[in-house]
Order: structure tokens, then C-alpha cells, then sequence
């Protein structure tokens, strides 16, 4: 029959056809009454949260509300992809709410990282995206490291507030939330519905001991990362799980990076010098001569360059020329939203190219470590 069903949980529409998308009940569990949505059942079920995704405006239409009502507001992002991870009009989309930016990923960061010098790295970041934040907190949540200053943050400013988690996908939300939920939830409470005016989307709302909710919301699509891009098997090869080892190279003008297949890293001119990679070592970097590198790509991708391996490269955008400016007196990175970065060693300026999937983001920044 051709009714809509609702999840008894959240209040969802049901699908039975992607499980990929808001409201998937697989056909066994349809007969079954009450029906909830996969999704709702993890959590009941498995204390476990998983993503759903939206592109930015969606995001922002489902949850334009948010700036009406009184909330804190959890912001994830990935240490390892800061700018990629950013949500842009995050601070209109908030209103006067406040912020809580929660770094994760910390675990990956070489071991001598010094940690406040990050934090003030953060804040001047968050600050050039119009992001006035209450707090940044870092942590990383695979590793339960830093969790204790999330939760004594969040005691802090959630005052009498529902919380509202956001972040682009793969930041780690939903493992952050698995936390909180068994932090701080009342699972024996029902998750209950919440629908917002002129959407047909709705949110997963946790209940809390004191009566109000966490909510989390669907993680936020950017295509300019390189990890939306890449094949489920290649992501697990570009998103490091262990402390990155940076890798240091002396380069001549006239020589090139590759990475894997995935970009390249042109020294075109300049006086000889030191860039160091940042990048999950699952990435074999391969140098060569600049007049070299495009016979080298065109003969060799997908096979001694990779990943991705020749099959999935098919899938992924053709490589997209940035031309860069290192200005002298600078020290900078070089990042590829997604991939990882480079950190441009000396201020005494170059001209670089850097070759990307197309549409992936690539940008100098003020350098990270
Ligand atoms: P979501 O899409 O934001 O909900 O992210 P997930 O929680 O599903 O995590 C995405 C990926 O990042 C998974 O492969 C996680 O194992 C990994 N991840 C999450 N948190 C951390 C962390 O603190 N450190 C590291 N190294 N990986 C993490």
C-alpha cells in the first residue's frame, strides 16, 4: 500500500529504498509496530548515532530556526581538514547562540604539537570566518582524549539550553555524540519527534536527565573536500588514524610532489628549500623533475601512483591547475582540503602550483604547526 509512514521516533518519513537517506527502515523491520527508522533504532538500541547528510542549504533550511530559539550550539571540525570542515554562515544561522568549537581529531597531530599555540592558531582562524566561539576545547573523540574538557565546557555554557550539534561529515559527530549519549542521556526516555515548520526533514533529538535534548542534526555535504570525492576504500587511505609522521623535502626549483594520484605539488621557482607534508601515510609521495611530471602522471596513475588505482580514478574530477604565490617574510601551508597540507618551511618566497581534483578546495593559510 502507498500510505506515508511516520517514524515513531523522530517523525521521519519512511523509505524502504536508500539507506543512505533520512528515514530508511529496511523491509524486515516494517511489519514491526512501532515502526522507527534505522537510524533511531541505532540509537535506542546501540546507544550509536549515525550521520545523516545534507548539502549546506538544505542544512541551513532545516535548521534556520535555531537562531530563534535558545540554544548552545556544539560545532565540530577536523583538526586535519580545519578550513574544509569550517560551516560557512554558521554565525547568521546561530544568531546570538552561543558557540562551542569542538576540535577533534587531535590524536593525529604529531605528538610535539605545542597545544596552546594551536588553540590561539584556532582562534584567529575562527575569527577570520566571522566566528565569535565561547571556547574552543580539542579532543579527540576516537581516542577519549580532551572529553572531560568537552563535558566541563558544555556544563559551562549549556546553562538551561537544548544542545544543537553540527559539522560537516566525517569531522566525527556522530562518534562525539556516542559519547554524550552515554555521558548523559536518559535512554530509558523516548526520543521523541521534531518537526519544523516547512521542512519535511527532521532532526534526532536525545533526551537529557534534566528534560532538555541534544540534538543532532544532519552532517553538512561540502564537495570541496576531497574526502566527499574519493571511493569508500580510498577515504579509509586518506583519512589518517594514527599521529601523521610529517615528511620533510628538500627541493630544488623545478621539481614535483606527487601524491598518489590525488594531487601534485609543483616547485616552480624559487631559492632551493624545505616543505614539509602533512598527510596520512597511507599516501605515497613520488618526486620528479617538473618537466617530467605530466609524462610521469599520464604513464604511471593509478598504478605506481596511487591511490586512487586506475578504476577509481576514472570516477574522480580530472586534475585542476592552482598556480600560488608564497610571498617572502611568510611562513605558510599550503592546504588541500580533504588531502592534508603542506607546510612551506622558509619565508623566502616561491612559485607553486598545486594540481587537484577538480572542485577540491585548495588555499594558503597562516601555518597550523
Ligand atoms: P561523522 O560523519 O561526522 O558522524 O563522523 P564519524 O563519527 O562517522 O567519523 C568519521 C571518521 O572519522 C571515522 O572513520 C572515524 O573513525 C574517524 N574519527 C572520528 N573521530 C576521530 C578522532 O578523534 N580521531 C581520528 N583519528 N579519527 C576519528
Amino acid at each position: 500500500k502507498e500510505e506515508t509512514m511516520y517514524c515513531a521516533g523522530c517523525g521521519v518519513q519512511l523509505q524502504l529504498e536508500d539507506p543512505g537517506k533520512l528515514g530508511y527502515v529496511p523491509a524486515e523491520a516494517f511489519n514491526k509496530e512501532p515502526v522507527i527508522c534505522q537510524r533511531c533504532y541505532r540509537i535506542k538500541h546501540y546507544n550509536e548515532s549515525s550521520s545523516i547528510t545534507l548539502k549546506q542549504d538544505d542544512f541551513l533550511k532545516l535548521l534556520g530556526h535555531v537562531g530563534q530559539t535558545n540554544a548552545l550550539v556544539i560545532n565540530i571540525v577536523d583538526i586535519f581538514d580545519f578550513e574544509g570542515s569550517m560551516i560557512s554562515g554558521l554565525a547568521r544561522f546561530v544568531g546570538n547562540n552561543p558557540i562551542l568549537l569542538v576540535v577533534n581529531k587531535i590524536d593525529l597531530l604529531p605528538k610535539v604539537t605545542n597545544l596552546n599555540r594551536l588553540i590561539n592558531w584556532i582562534q584567529r582562524q575562527a575569527k577570520e570566518h566571522g566566528l565569535r566561539v565561547v571556547d574552543v576545547v580539542l579532543c579527540s573523540a576516537k581516542k577519549n582524549q580532551g572529553f572531560d574538557r568537552v563535558i566541563q565546557s558544555l556544563q559551562q555554557h549549556r546553562g538551561n539550553r537544548d544542545i544543537y550539534v553540527v559539522g560537516a561529515t566525517n569531522v566525527g559527530k556522530s562518534t562525539l555524540i556516542n559519547r554524550l549519549i552515554a555521558d548523559f542521556s536518559d535512554l530509558e526516555a523516548e526520543l521523541t519527534t521534531s518537526q519544523y515548520p516547512g521542512t519535511t526533514l527532521d532532526l534526532v533529538k536525545i533526551p537529557l536527565d534534566d528534560g532538555k535534548f541534544i540534538v543532532d542534526t544532519p552532517g553538512i555535504v561540502y564537495e570541496h573536500r576531497l574526502t566527499e570525492l574519493v571511493s569508500k576504500r580510498d577515504l579509509t587511505r586518506l583519512m589518517p588514524d594514527k599521529p601523521i609522521k610529517p615528511i620533510v623535502f628538500q627541493l630544488n626549483e623545478g621539481q614535483t610532489l606527487f601524491f598518489g594520484a590525488l594531487a601534485r605539488f609543483d616547485f616552480i621557482q624559487g631559492p632551493r628549500q624545505s616543505f614539509t607534508c602533512y598527510l596520512s601515510n597511507a599516501i605515497e609521495i613520488h618526486r620528479t623533475k617538473l618537466e617530467r611530471a605530466d609524462q610521469l602522471y599520464a604513464d604511471h596513475k593509478g598504478v605506481l601512483l596511487n591511490p586512487p588505482n586506475l578504476e577509481e580514478l576514472e570516477n574522480l574530477p580530472k586534475l585542476a591547475k592552482h598556480p600560488i604565490h608564497i610571498p617572502k617574510g611568510k611562513v605558510l601551508d599550503v592546504q588541500i582540503s580533504g588531502l592534508g597540507w603542506i607546510k612551506i618551511n622558509s619565508d623566502l618566497g616561491a612559485e607553486l602550483a598545486i594540481h587537484a581534483p577538480k572542485g577540491v578546495k585548495v588555499a594558503i593559510r597562516e601555518s597550523l604547526i
